[in-house]
């Protein structure tokens, strides 16, 4: 895996509440505070440091907590619940993500430069897919989460991203907007902290269960996805997973709901896995009106989409009535 190094990306840091610069601690203690006198976070010590990754959240205004920073080191938000089968259970259960895969290589080529940085908003897990960024030398990683992890360099909270303006390149947000409170606010964020013309990719569920129990807030339609990224031009989007994705995870929480226990929604999940091939059978348009899950790939802009554009958008089976 390539990260890039704390210190590398330090001077890119800025406090979560203000965005003025961070400076050490006046304890002497390395760690890190705001810099303007008169924010909350230039008292000391002001940002805890958690094992080594400074934990850069503005407590008022987010769900993550202070006093339970010491305890951040269990993802228990993120439902990674087939990692912990064998190999060939756990390809049936989470198969290869192959349209992040293709995406994901449309991004790397066109990531301009010799040594172009790439923010992972929620990136405590490496994604399904993904894999190809942490493995490209020429990229600069930057991650974060509200919790800590060996794939990030701080812990941060995505509606206040503490990070400069226009600083990097692309972002990679997968199947972290339904988990936030106010999706709308954690896209401006990425659309202020990338250069203009950066490039995000984004994947965000449709039709599934809730999957983080406390931590689960939002879905959206392949309109409604598109008009959260309404400053970016489009460059791809469509269906992560279809209909038969979608009703494989719709007959695990039924079994769930049945069995009240969630070992048989995955026994059935796995048994029925052949479900998820009827995807192919599915044309995009009607895909497009009952996916599982959603992929948006774009480039940023200035200009805002407007309401007729969105509209005009739609490219779903259904025909006006
Ligand atoms: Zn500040």
């Amino acid at each position: 895996m390539v990260l890039a190094e704390l210190d590398v990306i330090r001077p890119l840091l800025v406090c979560p509440r203000c965005r003025a610069e961070l400076e050490s601690d006046a304890a002497g203690t390395g760690g890190l505070r705001c810099a303007a006198p008169d924010c909350a976070y230039h008292a000391s010590p002001a940002f805890p440091d958690a094992a080594g990754r400074p934990v850069l959240v503005d407590f008022e205004h987010s769900v993550v907590r202070r006093e339970a920073v010491a305890a951040l080191a269990s993802p228990a938000h993120v439902h990674r619940g087939a990692d912990a089968l064998p190999t060939p259970l756990r390809r049936l259960a989470k198969p290869p993500n192959r349209a992040a895969a293709h995406n994901i290589d449309l991004l790397l080529r066109a990531l301009p430069g010799p040594a172009p940085t790439l923010l992972v908003v929620g990136g405590a897990t490496v994604g399904n897919g993904v894999e190809a960024i942490y493995r490209d030398e020429r990229v600069r990683v930057i991650g974060f989460d509200i919790v800590k992890s060996p794939a990030t360099q701080f812990v941060a909270d995505a509606h206040r991203i503490p990070l400069r303006a226009s600083c990097v390149d692309a972002v990679l947000v997968q199947a972290v907007l339904e988990h936030v409170l106010d999706p709308a606010q954690v896209v401006a964020e990425i659309h202020r902290v990338l250069k203009d013309g950066g490039l995000v990719y984004a994947e965000t569920p449709f039709l599934q269960q809730v999957h983080a129990g406390a931590h689960d807030f939002t879905r959206f339609t392949a309109s409604g996805h598109r008009y959260l990224f309404r400053r970016f031009e489009e460059l791809a989007a469509g269906p992560v997973a279809g209909p038969g994705t979608q009703l494989l995870w719709s007959v695990d929480h039924l079994v769930r709901g049945l069995t009240r226990t969630a070992l048989a929604g995955r026994a059935t999940r796995a048994a029925l896995f052949w479900l998820r091939g009827l995807d192919h059978l599915v044309p995009p348009d009607f895909a497009q009106d009952d996916a599982s899950a959603l992929y948006f790939l774009g480039r940023r802009r200035d200009r805002e989409m407007t309401p007729e554009e969105i509209i005009a958008y739609y490219r779903g089976a259904q025909v006006p009535s």
